[in-house]
């Protein structure tokens, strides 16, 4: 990273050590595309050990951390009641390829907690609870077109990768090389917020479209809540033509509040897919909905799905151990600190001259870059931001024991961790942060 002035320095050597076998071995030496830095540049940290709210790297520095594993951390790191119900799972066995009671106590909580949940099938990925999903709402309706926002992000689904198209709604185009014209065909993408477009999506393809799936509020663009009445006419189109609402609140569920982003606008979707949270960290997710619908799936109904890991006595026991720990002070915690983080970012920005807007989505927040008045409600505004700010300012706040998500395009993530002494570290490292966006420069200007 060139021209870090007189930010503090870091050793990173083992991590950029680390770095370099891991290219040798796993693609791009990362499991998962964002963790390299690739948005930012730089050395990504390779992460030795994690509590409450402290990440430690292989090299001995710390950070603040908020992305929280990108959401499941609601709690902080290794949070004793997690990681004893984990320890104890795991002392008794680690999976049985048979039913177990802790699963059904999961499924229980979920329904407890989101009111049109009335069955939960237990799942090992987000990714594969929007595929199956998919296939639930395409198997009860018997059709077979969904409708997508771009920008949205559901896992890397084939189906749910198409993101062409703004403005005007455009017929799917697979966005990666390996997903086939054929996967894509059935899916229909739409700008974010944009309810005109999904009605005339529906008077053309109203009696082929099986289901709209939508991140209940949107936090795979940065965090770009729906406007109001959206959601609303989300339920209210797909009502009427007889397709079915996918909420997919993998980032939002157990997150944004109790309920989710359920518990925020009350809209009920007919299908809901969950991750993150309700895994407590370890790979796990889950669907559910209507029953009417569920009961449609293998053993019960026609639509098959299975997974031989699915429900694992150990990832339940966390997930379990997560939610149960998660009590109405600690979404009073979450909501607290995504407000204060927001205000510092916000103050920090405005001292600098920095145009911005720090955005929220219930308790998920961004900072876009950007001297466009108003809210930024879709995929092509996010895009339009001065993006080019970012990287600097990610830099400048890691290098000060801050970690943020490493690309401007993602949401930034709170725990109920994060005290006075991370606050007071994260309120040092901003103004250095802050007067590194204010002197980055737009590199088409540069070249011009
Ligand atoms: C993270 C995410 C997914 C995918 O979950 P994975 O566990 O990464 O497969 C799907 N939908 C949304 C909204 C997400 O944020």
């Amino acid at each position: 990273m060139a021209a870090l002035g007189d930010l503090p320095v870091q050793d990173t050597t083992v991590s950029a050590e680390l770095f370099d076998r891991a290219g040798r071995a796993i693609p791009g030496g990362v499991n998962s595309p964002v963790r390299a830095f690739s948005g930012v540049g730089g050395t990504p940290r390779f992460i030795a050990e994690a509590a409450g709210w402290r990440l430690t790297d292989v090299d001995g520095n710390d950070y603040v951390d908020l992305v929280c594993s990108w959401g499941p951390m609601i709690l902080g790191h290794a949070h004793p009641a997690v990681v004893d119900a984990v320890a104890r799972a795991a002392r008794t066995g680690l999976s049985f390829g048979a039913p177990t009671a802790s699963e059904v106590e999961l499924a229980e909580e979920i329904i407890d907690r989101v009111d049109p949940v009335s069955r939960v099938r237990l799942v090992n990925s987000g990714t594969e609870a929007t595929m199956s999903a998919v296939r639930l709402a395409r198997g009860f309706t018997g059709r077979s077109k969904i409708v997508k926002f771009a920008g949205c992000y559901h896992g890397h689904v084939d189906a749910l990768l198409a993101d062409a198209g703004s403005g005007v709604a455009t017929l799917g185009l697979p966005t990666s090389p390996g997903v086939t014209g054929a996967a894509a065909h059935d899916t229909i993408v739409v700008p974010y917020n944009d309810l005109e477009a999904v009605s005339a999506v529906f008077a053309e393809h109203g009696d082929d479209i099986a289901a709209v799936i939508t991140e209940a509020a949107a936090g795979n663009m940065g965090a770009v809540p729906p406007v109001p009445g959206f959601n609303e006419g989300l339920r209210a189109v797909t009502a009427d033509h007889g397709a079915l609402l996918i909420m997919d609140e993998v980032m939002t569920g157990f997150r944004v509040s109790p309920a989710g982003h359920y518990g925020l606008d009350g809209v009920a979707g007919d299908l809901y897919t969950f991750g993150k949270v309700c895994s407590g960290g370890l790979p796990a997710a889950a669907f559910g909905g209507r029953a009417d619908v569920m009961d449609r799936l293998a053993p019960v109904g026609p639509v098959y799905q299975a997974g031989t890991l699915s429900g694992n006595p150990v990832a339940v026991a966390a997930g379990l151990a997560t939610l149960r720990t998660a009590t109405a002070d600690v979404y009073t915690a979450l909501d607290a600190n995504a407000d204060r983080l927001a205000g510092l970012i916000g103050d920090a920005l405005t001292a600098a001259g920095v145009p911005h807007r720090v955005q929220k989505a219930g308790n998920l927040l961004s900072v876009f870059f950007t001297d466009r008045p108003g809210p930024v409600v879709d995929y092509d505004a996010v895009k339009a931001t001065q993006t080019w700010r970012f990287a600097p300012f990610f830099h400048a706040l890691l290098a000060h024991g801050v970690y943020a998500p490493p690309s401007a395009f993602e949401a930034w993530f709170v725990s109920a961790a994060l005290d006075d002494e991370a606050f007071a570290r994260i309120a040092d490292a901003l103004p250095a942060a802050a007067a590194a966006a204010a002197a980055a420069r737009d590199p088409r200007e540069e070249t011009r």
